[in-house]
């Protein structure tokens, strides 16, 4: 008995499925430029929709009840059993926005800020795919807060990796440059269900730009429970937003700052001890009152640091995490 291989339509067009294919590759061999970026089903760049169709379970793996009820899934990990329809989030998924300015810190960080072109519905702490004119899309996390820097104000803390396809263009972009944002996406961020619980927030390197944002939001939002922002890098010199966050600090008696370098130098200020070891020995104590914790930036320290709170004895429910995973070589023609 022979089994015909799967077929995916999108577009009014039919593709026989590979064995083992995903949709994404599956599109990308047919020239369709589908925006992606960690091909690993984590940065949701090629999150689209079922039309018709039975999905994996794993490709809607990680996305929230409401969109996997809208059939949303994540084309890079989806390979189908049997027939399936697509369709593409649709065109009101892509907005425009102007590069307004981009300011370098003393360290290898760039303070990205964008306008876009109508106000963009999302969270502090979610992030954007970033779409270079010509098609080159990039995860950035958002560290504005919709209220306090106004609606169509998008801030993005962008570290400068040398030879970085899109951190590389950034570092030398004109202002007033047009680029195109898909999202938002993800669910590390903010819901004032409990005010008095403890929030702690850590991160590394450019991971401070969804807890900034978070922070400011649940203390514009009347957080009252005790916030500790612990982030960290590998030099204090690369320690960005020392002065804002300092700031925020003064005015908020329920915000604490612990900063954390390996590399201290003359900074007094600074913990040398890792993240990790800093948040293991505080966050136990609060498990019991709700503690809600989120967790950004290295890929290690993420993965790392939510296995080993859940074995400490925290509910994975408790915590919201965001690892910024670096973009992995495209096959097709979205290969940017
Ligand atoms: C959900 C999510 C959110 C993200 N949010 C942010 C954010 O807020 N700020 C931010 O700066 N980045 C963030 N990233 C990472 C970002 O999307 C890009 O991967 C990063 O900016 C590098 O892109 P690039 O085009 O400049 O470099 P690429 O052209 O993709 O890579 C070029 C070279 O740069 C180096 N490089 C790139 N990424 C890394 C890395 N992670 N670690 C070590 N070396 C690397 C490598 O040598 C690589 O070969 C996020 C990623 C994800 C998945």
């Amino acid at each position: 008995m022979s089994h015909a291989s799967p077929t995916l339509r999108f577009a009014g067009e039919t593709i026989a499925l590979e064995r083992g294919q995903t949709v994404l590759e599956a599109l990308e061999a047919r020239g369709v430029a589908v925006p992606s970026s960690c091909r690993a089903g984590a940065c949701q760049s090629c999150t689209m929709r079922a039309v018709s169709g039975e999905l994996p379970s794993e490709s809607q793996a990680g996305l929230s009840p409401a969109k996997r009820a809208l059939g949303h899934f994540l084309a890079c990990v989806c390979r189908p059993a049997g027939d399936l329809e697509v369709a593409s989030l649709g065109d009101a998924a892509e907005l425009s926005a102007t590069i307004v300015e981009v300011r370098r810190t003393s360290g290898a960080v760039l303070l990205v800020r964008l306008r876009t072109a109508s106000p963009l519905d999302y969270r502090p702490g979610q992030f954007i795919t970033l779409l270079r004119p010509d098609g080159l899309a990039r995860p950035y996390s958002i560290a504005s807060v919709p209220a306090l820097d106004g609606p169509s104000e998008l801030h993005l803390h962008v570290r400068h990796y040398p030879g970085g396809a899109m951190s590389g263009w950034l570092a030398g972009v004109r202002e007033g440059v047009e680029v195109s944002l898909r999202g938002p996406f993800g669910e590390c961020f903010y819901v004032a269900e409990d005010r008095d619980a403890p929030l702690l927030l850590v991160g590394s390197g450019t991971g401070l730009a969804p807890l900034y944002g978070i922070a400011r939001d649940a203390l514009a939002g009347g957080h009252r429970g005790p916030i500790t922002l612990l982030y960290g890098a590998r030099r204090a010199e690369d320690l960005y937003l020392r002065e804002e966050l300092a700031l925020l600090a003064a005015e908020h008696d329920n915000l604490e700052l612990i900063a954390s370098a390996l590399e201290v130098g003359e900074a007094v200020d600074v913990d040398g001890r890792a993240l990790d070891v800093i948040a293991l020995e505080r966050a136990p104590a609060d498990f019991s009152r709700g503690l809600r914790v989120f967790l950004c930036g290295a890929p290690a320290l993420v993965n790392g640091l939510r296995r080993q709170l859940f074995m400490a004895g925290a509910s994975m429910r408790s915590i919201f995490a965001d690892a910024f995973l670096p973009s992995a070589p495209a096959t097709g023609p979205s290969s940017v």
